[in-house]
This record gives C-alpha cells, structure tokens and sequence, in this order.
C-alpha cells in the first residue's frame, strides 16, 4: 500500500460517497478491469446495499464500513482503500491474483443518510482550520458528557447543542417519517440526529445476530438505555443506537440479513470447493482505536481461536490499536468469528479519539496518517492470514 491519501473529501454524505463510487465504476469498466456492483440486497425505504468485487483470486475478503450509521470515517476509509488499490498498479497486480476483494463502503445506507446529512450541514463550507475547530469542540463536550454520566451526574447533553440538526436535512421523505416517529416515541429530540447508528425503522444492525441474540434481549429488558452520554437513549426499542431488533436476522434488518445471507454463500466455497475460499472478514467502526477480534472460547474450536489471536497480533504491529477481548460477545462478526471455520473475522475501531461522527476529524493529519497505518495493516494482515490459513 502507497504512504499516502488519494481522497481528499474527508467527511462524505450517502450522496457525494455514492458518486465517488460511480466514478470508479465508469473508470475501471473503460479499463476492463474486472469491476463487479452486487447489489447484495435493499434496506427497508429501498436502498440498495452495495458491495463492489474486485479481483481474480481464489481467496475471498470482505471489507465492510459503516455499519453504524454515524460512524462516516469507515466510509472514507473502505473508499480511500479501494481507490488506493484499484491506482497502485504493483499492488492491483499483486493481489487482485490471489485474492478478490468484496467491498462494502455502506452497510447501513439509511443510518449513514441520517447521520451524514446532518453533519454536512455544519461542515460543507469549513476550511480544514475551522473543520477542525468544530471537531474539537465537539469531542471535548462528548467527553465531558461522558464524564458526567461516569459521575451520575444528571445534566443536558453538552455534544447535542455543537451541531445543528434537522429532520429536514434527510432528503428522503419515508425515511424522515420513520426517524420522526421513532424519536416521538423515545421522546428525544432532532439534536440526536448527527449521533444516528441504526437503520432507518431504528435497529442497529450490529447487534442484529443469532450470537447470543436471546442473551442481548434479556440484557436489554435490564438496561434499558444506552452507555455513557448515551444515557437517555433507549436501547429495548426502535430508537438511534443500540436496539437489537425484535428477532434475528430477518428482512426487518435487512442490513444483516442480506450481509449473512452473502456471508454464507462465499462460506458454501470453504465446504464445496477446494480451489476458492473465504479467508477472511474486516468490519470497520470508528471508536478507540481497538481490535475487537476474540471468538467466543465456549462454541469455537480451539484452533480458530489461536489463528483470531495471530491475525490480532499482527494487525496489532502494524496500527498499535488494542486488543479487546469483552464479556459479553454478541452482533454479528461475533457470529462470524466464533462459527465460520478458518474464517478470520475482524471488527476494527478506527482513531484512537472517539465522539462520532465527528470527533475523529479533529486532528484531520493525525487521522489521515492512522488511516494509512490501516490500509497498510489490512493489506500485511491479509497476506498473513494467508500464510497461516
Ligand atoms: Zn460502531
């Protein structure tokens, strides 16, 4: 992977990332290179899930972004990673032999507008300078929020008042109706929009799994609301961030159900087929700075744990994020980590500050160069995948 960046739009809306993604489409189809659009499945107001296939290989990746809808520097960086490879002649060569790519800059189109439209209105006629102050400001009151809460202090979300926000900065008029009912119902108000990490009827397709989904709905009747400055956000119902839906996945989360059903199919290869397989799985998010990769010990096989624990080592060398290895394993990739056999699946939380969707663009040459630290971890942890596999 190159040392640099070849995106300079940091902070994308559903739209302009929609063109940028055209825009690859038409260029590499004029050079015939192999350049597929699956359209993997639609959300509930119709949106299409799309994932881009690049490559020739018998070896299958699946690099997905945006899973929470706010979480807009996953985009960015599954986009900035396919433009980087698809230009970097030595490296398309290299890998596009052994290995073909699937990505999937928007797993969750209608959390992503949600979020993203929000934002960009605070943010399209900034300079980097006064980007970056809006950013700081934001992540600064984002944590004393989230000291407050520590403290059991009860007092207005402090990040809530930094952007202004609007149900009509969504575009899509079905869709503005549902987020307008479900924030009715939780009895919250537009200020919450920017923060948006489910999908447009309010499921977040990160906990939406059959891992452990009973245990998630049982949790969730006990603590009812969100962590931190969360806190007056509920998690047991349709609500922005952290319900697990009302059965696992279904078409009502057609986010997962859609991704699982892909999952599967390319899975089919590692049983049926000793030529192609599945090698490995990447979702990223955009909090801390962590590697949340450990299967759950109690249904995986001992050797697909320690092959998790190399692939986490060396992701680790090449980005210094930490390791997590958290109690309660459920969502998705954790399904896929603990029941995909010699399958590598890792969630990787971009920047190591926090406060989505904003926060990370703070320092934006702090953030561009973890960015470049990523690529280059995704691309030598690929390989050693490989190596191991
Ligand atoms: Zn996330």
């Amino acid at each position: 992977m190159n040392n640099k960046i070849f995106l300079d739009d940091y902070i994308l809306t559903y739209e302009k990332s929609c063109k940028y993604l055209s825009n690859l489409t038409d260029i590499n189809y004029h050079n015939s290179k192999r350049f597929l659009v699956n359209t993997i499945g639609t959300t509930n107001f119709s949106f299409p899930i799309n994932s881009y296939e690049i490559g020739y290989g018998s070896n299958h990746v699946v690099i997905i972004g945006t899973t929470h809808g706010c979480e807009i520097l996953s985009t960015y960086f599954v986009i900035e990673t396919m433009i980087n490879f698809l230009l970097d002649k030595s490296i398309y060569e290299k890998y596009t032999k052994k290995y073909t790519f699937h990505f999937i800059p928007i797993l969750n189109p209608e959390g992503f507008i949600i979020s993203s439209s929000n934002v960009y209105e605070n943010v399209f006629n900034l300079n980097k300078k006064e980007l970056e102050n809006l950013c700081t400001t934001y992540l600064e009151k984002y944590n004393i929020d989230d000291d407050n809460a520590l403290k059991q202090i009860c007092l207005p979300k402090k990040y809530k008042k930094v952007l202004k926000s609007s149900l009509n900065y969504i575009l899509y008029k079905d869709l503005r109706k549902s987020v307008h009912d479900i924030l009715q119902d939780c009895n919250l108000a537009q200020d919450v929009l920017p923060i948006w990490s489910a999908n447009g009827i309010g499921i977040d397709p990160n906990c939406n799994s059959i891992h452990k989904f009973n245990e998630i709905a049982e949790y969730k009747k006990v603590n009812k609301y969100g962590k931190l400055r969360y806190n007056d956000i509920p998690a047991y119902k349709p609500s922005p961030i952290g319900f697990h839906g009302f059965d696992p996945l279904t078409k009502k989360c057609p986010e997962t159900y859609y991704l699982n059903n892909f999952i599967q199919n390319l899975y089919k290869k590692n049983l049926s087929s000793k030529k192609e397989k599945l090698l490995a799985i990447f979702s990223y998010h955009c909090t801390g700075g962590e590697i949340f990769s450990y299967p759950d010990l109690s249904i995986c096989s001992k050797s697909n744990y320690d092959l998790h624990l190399k692939a986490i080592d060396n992701y680790r060398k090449y980005t210094n994020y930490i390791p997590r290895d958290e109690n309660l394993k459920f969502g998705y990739m954790d399904y896929y980590r603990s029941t995909l056999e010699k399958v590598i699946s890792m969630t990787i939380e971009l920047s190591r500050k926090n406060g989505n969707p904003i926060g990370p663009f703070s320092n934006i040459d702090d953030i561009l160069e973890e960015v470049k630290l990523n690529k280059i971890a995704l691309f030598n942890t690929i390989d050693y995948i490989s190596s191991i596999i």
